[in-house]
C-alpha cells in the first residue's frame, strides 16, 4: 500500500453501458454499500456498485469503528489493511455528567473494543476492496454516478401475499447518470440494494410508497443531528489507544460532546442532539460545539492549546433505528418487491451512541444472505425482503430498544448526575456498565426501573 493511500483515486474498472443487467445493484458505496456489494461478490454474483462520489472521498461522521464491525471487517479481509494505517484502538468509553463527575468503562477481558480512523481512511479501504471482490467475478463499478430515478414494473408484483408485504410496486432497476449535462443510463437487476446513506433514493422511493410522506411529520422523532471537527493537540487525548469519551454538559443537554482520538495526536471533536431536542436550544450545532470547547471550563482548558484542522467542520443527520409505535415493519419498512435497503437507508443508528457503521456492515451482510440467484431470477419477491427485516429486527430489535430507552433517560440531567456519580462509587453499577459494552442483558438493566431504583435506594 502506498504512503497516505487514502489520498489516492480508487481504479475502478470498464465502466458497463447502459441497458446493462447484473443479479445485484447496490446504490451507494458506504460502509453498508461496499460491505452489501463485497459479501455479493463473495456469494458469486454479478453486481453493479454505484457511487455519485468520486475517491478519495470524506463522510462526516465521528470515525468510531465499534466493537460490532470487527468480525465483517475480519471477514471481508480489510483488518490487516486498517491495522496498518494510521489508527486509534479503543480499550473503553470515558463518560462524564453534567456535574462533571467521571466513569471509564472498560473491557472487562481486556479486548479491543473498535477503532477510530478517518473516515477518509475507513471508507476508501472499503471502497478499494469492494472494487476488487466485484471485478474479480464479472461486476463492475461505477463512481461519480448519481442515481436520479429508482425504475418501477406496476404489472409484475405476482400474487398478493397479504397487506403490507407485497403491496408496493417492484423496483426493477435505476437510471442515473455522470454529471450534468451527460445521457441517462440505465441498469436492471432482480435486486437493488438501497445503501445510500441518509438521503439513498431507493429508500425514499420505498419511504414515499409506504407510508406516503406521513414520514416527514414524524421524523424528528427519530433523527439525530450531529456536528464534527478535527483538532490536533487536545490535552488528554493525544495517545495512540485508550477510551473514547462521551460528554454531558449543562446548557447543551439533552445533547453529547464526544471526543474520539483518530491517532497521531489528532482527535474528531463533535457534538450530537436528537433533532426534536435541538429545537430546544437557540444556536445552532456549530454554536453549541463553540460554547463547549471556549465556555465550558474543564473543556476550555484542555482546547487551550489545540488547533481546529481547518475545512474539518461540518454538520449531517442520522437517521435512528428508534422503534416506531404501531408499525408492522420495525424500525421503518426497508424492503420492497426487487429491493432491500441496508445502513442509514434503512435508519439503523443506536439512538443513544449515535453509532451506524456495525449496524450498515450487519444488515448488508443479511440483506445478501436473504438474496437467491437462481429462485430470483425473474425479480426479488417481498416474501424474502419481509423475511430479511424480521431478521435483522430479531438481531437488532432489543439493542436499539434498548438504546432509545437510555437515550431518553438522558433527558434527564439529574439522573445523569446521579447515575454517573453513584457508578463512580458502586461496583455493581460500574460492573452493569462494563458487561453492557458487550451483554444485551447489562444493556436491559440499565434500562429497567427496578435496578435503577434499587441502585438509587441502597
Ligand atoms: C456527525 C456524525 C457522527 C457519527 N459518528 C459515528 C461514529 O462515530 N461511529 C459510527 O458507527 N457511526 C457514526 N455516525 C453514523 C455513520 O456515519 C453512518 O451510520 C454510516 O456512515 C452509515 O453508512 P452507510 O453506508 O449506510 O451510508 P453512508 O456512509 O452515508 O454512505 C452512503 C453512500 O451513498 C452515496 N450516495 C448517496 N446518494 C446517492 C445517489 N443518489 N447515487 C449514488 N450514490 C449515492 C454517497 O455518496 C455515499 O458514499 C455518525 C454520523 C454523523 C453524521
Amino acid at each position: 500500500m502506498p504512503d497516505r493511500f487514502w489520498e489516492q483515486p480508487i481504479e475502478s474498472g470498464p465502466q458497463p453501458t447502459s441497458g446493462s443487467r447484473f443479479d445485484i445493484i447496490v446504490v451507494g458505496g458506504g460502509p453498508g454499500g461496499s460491505a452489501a456489494a463485497s459479501y455479493a461478490a463473495l456469494a458469486g454474483h454479478r453486481v453493479l456498485l454505484l457511487d455519485r462520489a468520486v475517491w478519495p472521498r470524506d463522510k462526516t461522521c465521528g470515525d468510531a469503528v465499534g466493537g460490532k464491525s470487527l468480525s465483517h471487517v475480519e471477514e471481508l479481509g480489510v483488518r490487516e489493511r486498517l491495522e496498518a494505517s494510521p489508527h486509534f484502538s479503543i480499550t473503553g468509553v470515558l463518560f462524564s455528567s453534567p456535574r462533571g463527575d467521571e466513569i471509564q468503562v472498560l473491557r472487562p477481558d481486556g479486548m479491543l473494543s473498535g477503532y477510530v480512523l478517518p473516515r477518509l481512511q475507513f471508507d476508501h479501504i472499503m471502497f478499494q476492496r469492494a472494487c476488487e471482490l466485484v471485478l474479480e467475478v464479472g461486476g463492475a463499478v461505477m463512481q461519480g454516478f448519481s442515481v436520479r430515478e429508482v425504475l418501477f414494473d406496476n404489472s409484475a408484483n405476482g400474487p398478493d401475499p397479504g397487506p403490507g408485504v407485497g403491496d408496493l410496486r417492484r423496483v426493477t432497476g435505476v437510471a442515473g447518470d455522470t454529471g450534468n449535462r451527460t445521457k441517462p443510463l440505465v441498469f436492471s437487476a432482480p435486486l437493488i440494494i438501497g445503501a445510500g446513506g441518509v438521503r439513498c433514493p431507493v429508500a425514499t422511493a420505498i419511504v414515499q410508497e409506504t407510508y406516503d410522506g406521513r414520514m416527514v411529520d414524524r421524523g424528528k422523532l427519530h433523527y439525530s443531528a450531529a456536528f464534527r471537527q478535527y483538532w490536533r493537540n487536545v490535552r488528554g487525548a493525544t495517545a495512540d489507544s485508550g477510551p473514547i469519551e462521551f460528554h454531558y454538559i449543562d446548557g447543551v443537554l439533552p445533547g453529547y460532546f464526544w471526543i474520539f482520538p483518530v491517532g497521531g495526536g489528532v482527535c474528531n471533536v463533535g457534538f450530537g442532539i436528537a433533532l426534536r431536542d435541538l429545537e430546544l436550544h437557540n444556536r445552532k450545532l456549530r454554536g453549541l460545539q463553540e460554547f463547549i470547547i471556549n465556555e465550558v471550563p474543564r473543556f476550555r482548558d484542555r482546547f487551550a492549546q489545540a488547533e481546529l484542522v481547518e475545512g474539518s467542520s461540518r454538520g449531517w443527520q442520522l437517521p435512528l433505528g428508534s422503534p416506531r409505535p404501531g408499525e408492522q415493519f420495525q424500525p421503518r419498512r426497508a424492503f420492497a418487491s426487487g429491493a432491500m435497503l441496508v445502513g442509514d437507508a434503512a435508519s439503523l443508528v443506536d439512538p443513544f451512541t449515535g453509532e451506524g457503521i456495525g449496524n450498515a456492515l450487519l444488515s448488508a451482510k443479511l440483506a445478501v444472505a436473504h438474496f437467491d440467484r437462481e429462485v430470483h431470477v425473474r425479480g426479488f419477491p417481498p416474501e424474502a425482503g419481509a423475511e430479511y427485516q424480521q431478521a435483522l429486527w430479531d438481531k437488532l430489535g432489543y439493542e436499539l430498544r434498548n438504546s432509545y430507552k437510555i437515550q431518553r433517560l438522558t433527558r434527564r440531567r439529574w439522573l445523569l448526575n446521579w447515575f454517573i456519580g453513584k457508578a463512580r462509587r458502586k461496583a455493581e453499577l460500574r460492573r452493569v456498565l462494563t458487561e453492557s459494552l458487550m451483554s444485551r442483558e447489562a444493556q436491559a438493566q440499565l434500562t429497567s426501573p427496578f435496578f435503577l431504583l434499587r441502585q438509587l435506594l441502597f
